[in-house]
């Protein structure tokens, strides 16, 4: 029998309860309009579940990242997408470890209630892709703001977000002591800078996620608006990957379980040649596998949250933990279309839509090349290869 994971079994009934609310309907209808799903993210804020990494004192519920993971893993396995809120989620820890008193009570509260959005976070740019540190988008100080001008690519969720992120460089690159310094963080307010400096154009792609690039003419920035240090912001936004890599781990993990529960039903009633497909082993073997595999992804993620949650260091478990709990994913995905035959391509049973959705973590936020790479140079002492 099926020994499924029960960690905090109250959080999957709450979660699974609400999003019973929005069936597998509600999800294509919004895929095929390539909509928002508003009303799921408003229900899910209500509740208070995107304000779960938020501490008390700011108005959330201050549960650790553990509990936060299981939150997305549900989402996901109920056949949601929690791409389109995982931002509210956690972009606000680079504010909540770097920013000031007066900004963090000017903006956490507002952030837990979800009367702001802070759901997006630009970081990427399309000369310099993963190379962060290369990036050129500048932001100078003048007075008593700073001046930006520059280009993001793929950044999402500006639609549906009051506040963003963003990673500009203060100090060029020849004139700092180390490529990742000189790099610096602010809190744009999406609300005064489009259309003031800030133009935004959506990228169509196949997945219905808000995606964006971004193109900066001398937007101006209250220089009260710096997260932190001037010259840090690399750093910073470092310390947040960790956090971000576990829940995008426990995401798969959920999407894991989607495409094995979905595959070994319809293995269980389709009948081929006088017999369930489920009963050869060229069917079983594949999904076996890749339920071995969620399973095991889905352990690194507890280590990884239960490293972050004691405050010790966790980037291997948290970058392994993405790395293998995408791979699984799209394993399971792979067999789930693969079983249903022909049927796995009509959207009308959700496999695809799901497939398409799962295929987005092979390569963002990180590609799986560059976890391997930080797996060969920091855990095995390899020459870096970059
Ligand atoms: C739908 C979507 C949403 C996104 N949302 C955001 C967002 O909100 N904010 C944001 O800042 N970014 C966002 N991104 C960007 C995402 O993080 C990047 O696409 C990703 O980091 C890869 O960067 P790139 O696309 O420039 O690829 P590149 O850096 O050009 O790399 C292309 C491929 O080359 C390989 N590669 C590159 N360098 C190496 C190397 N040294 N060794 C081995 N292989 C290598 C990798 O396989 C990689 O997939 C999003 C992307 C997508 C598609």
């Amino acid at each position: 029998m099926r020994n499924d994971d029960h960690e905090h079994q109250d959080i999957r009934d709450a979660v699974r309860a609400l999003c019973a609310q929005f069936p597998s309907e509600y999800f294509r209808e919004i895929d095929e309009a390539r909509g928002y799903p508003e009303a799921f993210v408003d229900a899910l804020t209500k509740a208070g579940w995107l304000a779960a990494l938020i501490p008390q004192d700011y108005g959330g519920s201050g549960l650790g990242l553990t509990e936060a993971s299981v939150i997305m893993e549900e989402i996901n396995r109920c056949g949601g997408n929690s791409g389109a809120c995982h931002g509210q989620m956690y972009n606000m820890g680079t504010l909540l470890r770097n920013g000031s008193e007066a900004q963090k009570r000017a903006y956490l509260p507002k952030i837990a209630s979800g009367e702001l959005r802070l759901q997006s976070m630009g970081v990427t740019e399309p000369t310099t892709g993963t190379d962060t540190t290369s990036l050129k988008t500048t932001a100078v100080r003048k007075g008593d703001r700073y001046v930006v001008n520059g280009q993001k690519v793929w950044i999402s969720r500006i639609q549906h977000s009051d506040l963003m992120i963003l990673l500009a460089r203060t100090t060029p690159q020849s004139e700092a002591k180390k490529r990742s310094d000189g790099l610096s963080i602010f809190l744009v307010d999406l609300r005064d800078a489009i259309g003031h400096g800030l133009t935004v154009q959506p990228i169509r792609n196949m997945v219905n996620h808000e995606t964006n690039e971004l193109f900066f003419d001398n937007l101006e920035v209250p220089a009260e608006n710096l997260i932190g240090e001037e010259g840090r912001g690399f750093r910073y936004i470092l310390d947040g990957l960790n956090a971000e890599r576990a829940l995008i781990a426990a995401e798969c993990i959920g999407d894991g379980y989607w495409f094995i529960d979905k595959v070994t039903r319809y293995a269980r009633e389709r009948i081929v040649f006088g017999r369930p497909i489920g009963q050869n082993q060229g069917v079983q073997f594949p999904i076996a596998k890749a339920y071995v595999d969620v399973e095991a992804a889905s352990l690194m993620r507890y280590k990884a949250c239960a490293l972050y949650d004691a405050h010790q260091p966790c980037g291997a478990e948290a970058n392994m933990a993405k790395l293998l709990a995408a791979d699984a994913s799209w394993a399971a995905a792979n067999a789930c279309l693969q079983f249903h035959g022909g049927y796995g391509f009509a959207t009308e049973y959700d496999v695809e839509r799901k497939f398409r959705e799962t295929r987005l973590y092979q390569v963002a936020p990180i590609s799986t090349n560059l976890i391997l790479a930080y797996v060969a140079e920091h855990l095995l002492g390899l020459p870096r290869s970059y």
